[in-house]
């Protein structure tokens, strides 16, 4: 990873570089601290156990910056009033920057829901990727998120149907990553599911938005739910309303879920 990894930052980021280092420091010393009695009745000793290991990112969920250029999405993760931030952007020229640690939480997710994770910051890798919000990837982009994924995919044994858009996670607020984001190049790559509906048809009385939520959506809001599906799985069809095709696809996924 160190080989595709910017040094375009440098110098740039000086002073915040040093705001990151004071911040996973003070986070370093909080997880040093024996925990404090929760209970104060109980007045036991402290016993540490033996036997620990970090938390680990189980999602990884993919963004577009809607932004112009790769300068502009640093300096937006870099000033603390706009309390936003992922752990990798990606550029255009396939430059990947990693911006935190990928243990930490970054901001990316906001409000949103996945089956019955609610705090998707706290279990997920966020990926950004450098786009205005209305163009295709570039190939170099694509190329080296594949990379980065596999990585992530193998250090931490995050499962295949966990890699998923910002859309997918809130219906009502996102769009991101755009139509052109090649959901069925990376489930081919193992990263997230794909469908074949040559042999599949939904029977007359299946019920499709309850699949929805079986594979993981929100449908608290069944118009933005289907939005937000057709965005990842039907793309070049944008209509609120699933055709016969939608539902055969449907069918065929959530058995995947
Ligand atoms: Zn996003």
């Amino acid at each position: 990873m160190t080989a595709i990894l910017s040094a375009c930052a440098t110098g740039t980021y000086n002073a915040t570089n040093k705001v990151y280092k004071q911040q996973a420091k003070a986070f370093a010393n909080e997880i040093k601290k024996q925990p404090a009695d929760i209970d104060s009745t109980k007045t036991a000793a402290w016993v540490g156990t033996t036997n620990f290991g970090m938390r680990k990112p189980n999602f990884v969920i993919i963004h577009h910056t809607a932004q112009n250029g790769c300068d502009s999405t640093l300096r937006t993760f870099t000033l603390p009033r706009t309390q936003v931030s992922a752990h990798y952007v990606i550029c255009k020229d396939g430059t990947v920057q990693h911006m935190l640690n990928d243990y930490l939480r970054a901001w990316h997710a906001g409000a949103g829901r996945w089956g019955n994770v609610t705090d998707i910051n706290s279990s997920s890798i966020g990926i950004e990727l450098d786009n205005n919000g209305f163009e295709p990837f570039t190939e170099a982009q694509i190329n080296n998120l594949l990379i980065v994924l596999k990585t992530l995919k193998k250090n931490y044994g995050i499962p295949t149907a966990n890699f998923i858009g910002h859309a997918d996670i809130a219906p009502s607020r996102k769009v991101d990553p755009n139509r052109y984001f090649p959901w069925q190049q990376l489930a081919a790559n193992g990263f997230g599911y794909w469908y074949d509906t040559t042999k599949t048809k939904a029977p007359e009385n299946f019920n499709a938005i309850q699949a929805l939520r079986i594979i993981g959506y929100d449908t608290r809001d069944s118009i933005a739910a289907i939005k937000a599906f057709k965005l990842h799985f039907v793309q070049q069809d944008s209509a609120a309303v699933l055709s016969v095709q939608d539902r055969n696809i449907i069918y065929d996924l959530y058995k995947k879920y």
